[in-house]
């Protein structure tokens, strides 16, 4: 047999070499002699090629723990195809070196057996989503990358342009127009694995460029949608994990998912939903909850164990996040803590407060919903309360508009090409923050996979929204002029690939599942990017700098 690879590890013990030999597919226990030509320099990390014969080991070598571990090839001759400088950092599963480093030999760092499984996870993962998209009647079909500067949200890449002085192109934010143009052609169901560059402040879970899966269907409502985004999960999980995943997911409305979870993505593998204590505390006179909008709160199963410390410091961030403080008390024989007083018997039994929960309760206004939404996700984590799993939602009926905190004006909260709920159309003069889209999320366990809604396809009413928004309708004119010739009612979803490889992987960081990834500073390392440019490139691009 002849087996190619890099050499992982390899130990001298003086009558025999064993090497491990590494491809992609794991590793081989090679037996050299040392007495080969050339077997002594052998080191880590060099490109071999290696004939002889697969034998199994005696009985005491054998090791469970990796698959070839019954065997190993006891080598009659080989090449050293390349040889390896000493690499910068050791090449092993457990890596000891900075991601730094890491990145910077990405070639190296990729050769690690977590990235290598990653990768091909996330190979697995695309195919099964394409396999499902194909069965499904949908076409793969690609759309510019450069493209007009068309803000969906984000700011653009700008691509100055050589023959056009002072024109630019920009990087696509996401096919979002292509596909809705499409659906205008005709072609009914699409997809795409689609690059999207958006130029973003950096943030630890965020990349200038993603990978989505982008999908738009014709003829459809919300419940297509879904039912196709559901199967294609389905599938994966299938083929890919080899588990059952039950649909149809759970849907919840963006005003509940901010009141039970002060957050529109909730993480349902563990309970702790806010609780409304207004009427609860209605009839006791407690200064600091009179006047206040909200009075909500947390109950923690096990959480009279959190100690004062922990609790002086939640108290702290409740003051940072614009609120008092909060009120909390541990339920015991007598209650203690900041309210104990105020909890009397009707109180436990209302609440039905049990020994060792733990209150924690604020007041104020709609912050008191942010502010509980974090604690609930914090205080989970801490108590390794989530329960192991994918609990996937869809979110729904999101308000079209937003106020921008900086500017005080009205935005797109989503995006804006999504259609208004129909009972709320009426308000888009009158009050366009209470209009809400057919828009959707799909979130599992705490984090947003995919976003999408039903689009317009009424030019007037998609004109009307950009109105509102304050956007230059000149910009969308493809669009607008397009919605004139007969397009048809659509709607889709992009689900974010980098995301989901990285959640269903159970990996932490996105960086981990994407080949050659950006810091979280938006640098490539490895690429030595961002850099600059020559004086004569600067010149073609017709750009001065002072
Ligand atoms: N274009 C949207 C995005 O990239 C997704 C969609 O609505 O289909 O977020």
């Amino acid at each position: 047999m002849t087996v190619y690879g890099w050499i992982d590890r390899i130990r001298n013990l003086g009558g025999t070499i064993f090497a491990d030999l590494r491809d992609r597919s794991g590793v081989l226990q090679l037996v050299i002699e040392p007495t080969m030509t050339g077997a002594k320099s052998l080191s880590m990390q060099d490109c071999i090629r290696a004939k002889g014969e697969v034998r199994e080991r005696p009985e005491k070598q054998k090791n469970p723990k990796i698959d070839t571990g019954d065997v190993e090839l006891r080598v009659e001759e080989f090449t050293v195809l390349n040889k390896s400088r000493t690499p910068p950092f050791v090449v092993e599963s457990d890596v000891k070196a900075s991601e730094e480093l890491r990145l910077r030999y990405r070639y190296l760092d990729l050769r690690r057996a977590p990235m290598q499984r990653n990768l091909i996870f996330r190979h697995n993962v695309i195919t099964a989503m394409r396999e499902y998209l194909n069965k499904h009647d949908f076409m793969e079909i690609e759309t510019p990358v450069l493209t007009r500067s068309m803000p969906e949200g984000a700011r653009d890449y700008l691509v100055p342009s050589r023959l056009y002085p002072e024109k630019f192109y920009a990087l696509a934010q996401s096919p979002q127009m292509y596909k809705q143009l499409l659906m205008v052609a005709g072609f009914e169901r699409y997809y795409q694995i689609a690059r999207c560059m958006r130029d973003e402040d950096p943030r630890h879970d965020r990349q200038p460029e993603h990978t989505q899966i982008d999908i738009e269907m014709s003829f459809v409502e919300e419940d297509d949608v879904f039912g196709i985004a559901e199967g294609m999960f389905e599938h994966i999980f299938k083929s890919v994990m080899e588990q059952v995943l039950t649909t149809p997911f759970p849907r919840m409305t963006y005003a509940k998912a901010m009141e039970r979870y002060g957050t529109d993505k909730p993480d349902l593998r563990f309970g702790m939903e806010i609780i409304d204590l207004g009427d609860t505390f209605k009839e006791k006179e407690f200064a600091p909850f009179r006047g206040k909008q909200y009075i909500r709160g947390l109950i923690v199963e096990e959480g009279s164990a959190l100690s004062r410390k922990k609790l002086d410091a939640i108290d702290e961030r409740a003051k940072k996040a614009g609120l008092t403080g909060i009120f909390w008390t541990r339920v015991d024989e007598s209650c203690t803590g900041s309210m104990g007083k105020l909890i009397d018997r009707k109180i436990i039994d209302a609440l039905s407060l049990r020994k060792g929960n733990l209150l924690i309760v604020a007041a104020g206004g709609a912050e008191v919903f942010r502010f509980l939404g974090q604690l609930r996700i914090d205080l989970a984590e801490e108590l390794n309360l989530a329960e192991s799993g994918f609990r996937f939602l869809w979110v729904t009926d999101f308000p079209i508009f937003e106020l921008d905190e900086k500017t005080g004006r009205i935005v797109a909260s989503h995006h804006i090409f999504t259609q208004p709920q129909e009972g709320d159309i009426q308000y888009l003069d009158s009050h366009p923050l209470r209009v809400h889209g057919r828009l959707y999320d799909l979130v599992c366990n705490g984090n947003e996979l995919a976003s999408g809604s039903i689009r317009n396809h009424d030019r007037r009413l998609q004109e009307k929204l950009f109105a509102i928004a304050g956007m230059d309708p000149a910009k969308y004119t493809m669009l607008l002029d397009a919605l004139h010739y007969g397009a048809p009612p659509h709607g889709g979803i992009a689900p974010g690939i980098d995301r989901i490889v990285m959640i269903l992987a159970g990996v932490k960081s996105l960086r981990d599942v994407i080949a050659f990834p950006k810091t979280t500073t938006a640098q490539g390392l490895l690429e030595g990017i961002p850099d600059t440019v020559s004086p004569e490139q600067l010149k073609d691009l017709h750009i001065k700098y002072d």
